[in-house]
């Protein structure tokens, strides 16, 4: 068998191989139960221990207050930007969004579709979303504000959030969720799908506060309603329970580790390399603004969109994957997230070196 690839994907992304190895070893036969944990039923003792585990390894790494709810869904980060504007904008009020990219972009419109006068209170599109806007201005009567908190697609990141004071804050954290120490108590709703940065596609993770449950209009399909899936504690129906479990693995390993200062340390040493190697010549341009750029995806250019394709093509060759840029912006993005060994930034880094050496 030939080894595992240094992972660039920007997701579904890399996994701890910890937890890989161990969700093979009781892939066959959980724990001596004689089944394994995809064919076992939601219903059951240990599929029960196995989401409480899940959930309060998620609710400790974000330091939640007891006045929120951890959620486990489906739909992806993509049906969570219809449900945040059904669930928790009343009909006086505006959904306010500030757009960073494409993700954000999807985000607002959902509200729009629905009918939601939503507000355009700052947008980052007159320079290609290079950058995440200082300024904003809310509108008269806001439901709350939504951000983005990591463009994945672009490499930009957040790394100071508005201060809104009482207006509930919203994020879509899907593509940087534990790469680093942040408040989770300051959001009033945050959604993450997995895929990214804490476990196999399939299961979304949102925390609300419980007061925007106050807000939710009665009569919403039942589905859609984020008190159907409180109420059940996230097995209304049946969940993505493999996922889920899988998750709860990357959040034990996360702990087990050092939690989120040692994965913040650890991610920007690997972060650092990559862009020390941009920095460090002109043959590589970095396209986010340095201010804020992105620990989680490194997005870059060559001086041609040839010497780009043999960039690609070679680093593949060489073990090393995902590293062409989102069809919708081209260049290079080395996804680099939690799960993805530190010696595989390393090795793109010496890679970029060499490759600036006999092409540059
Ligand atoms: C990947 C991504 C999404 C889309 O997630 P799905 O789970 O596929 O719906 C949304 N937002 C951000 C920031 C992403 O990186």
């Amino acid at each position: 068998m030939k080894g595992r690839i240094a992972n660039f994907s920007a997701g579904p992304a890399v996994l701890p191989e910890d937890v890989l190895r161990e969700v093979q070893s009781n892939l066959f036969n959980y724990k001596g139960r004689g089944l394994s944990v995809m064919e076992m039923s939601h219903r059951s003792k240990d599929y029960q221990t196995i989401i409480d585990d899940a959930m309060l390894r998620a609710r400790q790494l974000m330091e939640l207050g007891d006045d929120y709810e951890v959620l486990f869904l489906q739909g992806g980060a993509s049906l969570q930007f219809l449900m945040m504007p059904l669930n928790l904008c009343p009909d006086n009020k505006e959904p306010n969004y500030i757009n960073t990219g494409t993700w954000a972009t999807k985000a607002l419109k959902e509200a729009k579709k629905i009918g939601k006068k939503m507000h355009l209170a700052a947008s980052s599109e007159d320079r290609e979303f290079r950058y995440i806007p200082r300024e904003f201005k809310l509108s008269a009567n806001p439901a709350y504000l939504h951000i983005t908190t990591n463009n994945t697609i672009r490499g930009t990141q957040y790394h100071q959030f508005p201060e809104i004071g009482d207006i509930p804050l919203l994020c879509d954290i899907s593509s940087d969720i534990f790469s680093h120490r942040i408040d989770f108590n300051k959001f009033s709703l945050i959604y993450a799908g997995a895929q990214k940065n804490i476990g196999p596609a399939g299961v979304v993770m949102v925390a609300i506060r419980q007061d925007m449950l106050d807000r939710i209009p009665d009569g919403l399909p039942t589905m859609l309603d984020y008190r159907t899936h409180v109420d059940k504690g996230s097995m209304f129906n049946t969940p993505p329970s493999f996922a889920i479990y899988v998750m709860g693995l990357v959040f034990k390993w996360l702990q087990d580790n050092g939690g989120l200062d040692w994965i913040e340390e650890r991610n920007r040493a690997k972060a650092g390399l990559i862009y020390d190697m941009i920095d460090s010549t002109d043959f590589y341009s970095g396209t986010a603004d340095v201010a804020d750029r992105s620990l989680m995806n490194v997005t870059f250019r060559l001086p041609t969109e040839e010497l780009e394709a043999k960039f690609i093509a070679e680093a593949t060759g060489c073990g090393m994957n995902g590293l062409k840029g989102h069809r919708s912006v081209g260049g290079c993005r080395a996804s680099i997230y939690n799960s993805l060994p530190v010696k595989a930034c390393e090795q793109l880094a010496t890679f970029m070196r060499e490759f600036k050496k006999q092409n540059g």
